[in-house]
């Protein structure tokens, strides 16, 4: 069997035909080239239209990457023609299997793009023999192509998140869908301000935020404002998981306060190395943990009665009617603010200010589920931080859909990976 025919049966250009193959030897490698001929009765196609005009004049050929073969590089050479358009005047043909100046075939870089998800790009460019810039180009170009291919009409539930990034010195936030029937990173920006997020709802529409019904988010006031502004007739739901961090955030302050104090007077610093008693949920200690919290709840500490002021709060997400859920959460808020436990106190307040987005939980029952944004956040920071070539803001970006935007991809009709 020639290679052609396998070429023709993997793929086919319409208009185009394969020429002579040879060997190219490229300093300590040899590499196959394949020519690629227009056939002699088409009519090169005008890449600023995308319609047929007449032959201007032929370029210098040029090689276009495509997928190795039995571990050889691959190449497909040829003389771009140029067009002389009705249109747009002289331009250069659109070809099916490239787009604008990319070296790379489209095949190519779907291939990379493909291995790009389930290895690091590095692992990528090492496994194919080509450069971290070349995968980054690939996934570039498939992830542009996804987005401008991806279906938003469904969207009815959102969450919105901030998270750190670049080594914890700058946040990101993202928007993700969180439909029961479609969960996706919908959307990445810079910094955490009320700008950030406006330039997510630009990109959304006001037809489609208009749609929405459910929007999930913690706390962060820019974030707040500007939903309330672009989507205030969605339910808002103030998420649990942000909530418990608020909890543990406050009780990590009292026990640190504490253990300073206890030591400061002499007394036994029962607290040391006590934290994850008190920031775990009961069910998933340890049983030496669980013997030092044992050790603890004897003791009338601070801590230990945040403690059970956040165990105590657990009982709130049972709940099945807002109505009761609010009154359980005044009397928990008056219990906190009689503790005379400052940092418990902060949170009981915050909680009373947020009420009503707190008692929308109850309201959205079942439609949304918020563990969805702890998943995505934990996949999220996962691919940052397995990505030691992303310092810029536009390859974080690009991975990030990549991995998390269950993005579209063209219809190939052989499938190379
Ligand atoms: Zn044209």
């Amino acid at each position: 069997m020639q290679l052609k025919t396998i070429l023709n049966r993997v793929q086919k250009f319409k208009s185009f035909v394969y020429g002579n193959i040879f060997w190219l030897q490229s300093g300590e490698n040899l590499e196959l080239v394949i020519e690629v001929a227009a056939r002699a009765n088409s009519n090169p196609i005008c890449s600023g239209c995308d319609r047929a005009g007449s032959v201007y004049d032929r370029l210098a050929t040029r090689l276009f990457e495509f997928v190795p073969l039995w571990n050889i590089a691959v190449f497909l050479a040829y003389a771009m023609r140029r067009v002389n358009c009705k249109r747009c005047g002289v331009t250069v043909e659109t070809v099916p299997w490239a787009e604008g100046k990319h070296t790379l075939t489209k095949t190519y870089m779907h291939f990379l793009a493909k291995w790009a998800k389930k290895l690091s790009w590095k692992e990528t460019a090492g496994a194919f023999r080509t450069s971290w810039e070349k995968v980054f180009h690939s996934v570039q170009w498939a992830v542009e192509w996804g987005l401008a291919h991806r279906d938003l009409s469904n969207v009815t539930s959102i969450g919105v998140d901030e998270v750190l990034w670049h080594r914890g010195h700058k946040y990101l936030t993202v928007v993700y869908q969180i439909d029961s029937e479609c969960k996706r990173l919908l959307w990445v920006g810079k910094d955490r301000t009320i700008k950030t997020l406006l330039r997510f709802f630009r990109m959304f529409g006001t037809q489609r935020s208009a749609h929405l019904l459910f929007i999930c988010s913690d706390m962060w006031k820019p974030y707040l404002k500007v939903i309330a502004r672009k989507a205030g007739h969605a339910i808002h739901v103030l998420d649990r998981f942000h909530i418990a961090m608020h909890m543990n955030k406050a009780i990590d302050k009292v026990r640190a306060e504490e253990t300073r104090e206890l030591k400061a007077k002499g007394l036994d610093p029962v607290l040391t190395h006590s934290r994850w008693c008190l920031l775990k949920r009961p069910e998933n200690l340890t049983l030496k943990q669980e013997v030092k919290l044992g050790d603890l709840l004897r003791c009338n500490l601070k801590a230990i009665r945040s403690y059970l002021l956040k165990e105590d709060f657990q009982f709130f997400w049972e709940y099945v009617s807002p109505h009761w859920a609010g009154v359980f959460l005044d009397r928990w808020c008056k219990r906190t603010m009689l503790s005379k436990i400052e940092p418990m106190k902060k949170v009981a307040r915050l909680l009373r200010s947020h009420r009503e987005l707190l008692l929308n939980w109850f309201r959205a029952r079942g439609t949304i589920s918020s563990g969805v944004m702890e998943g995505f956040n934990n996949r999220l920071k996962l691919t940052t931080r397995k990505s030691y070539g992303f310092r810029t803001f536009r390859a974080t970006e690009i991975a990030l859909y990549h991995t998390l935007g269950a993005l579209p991809e063209p219809e190939w009709t052989h499938k190379f990976c």
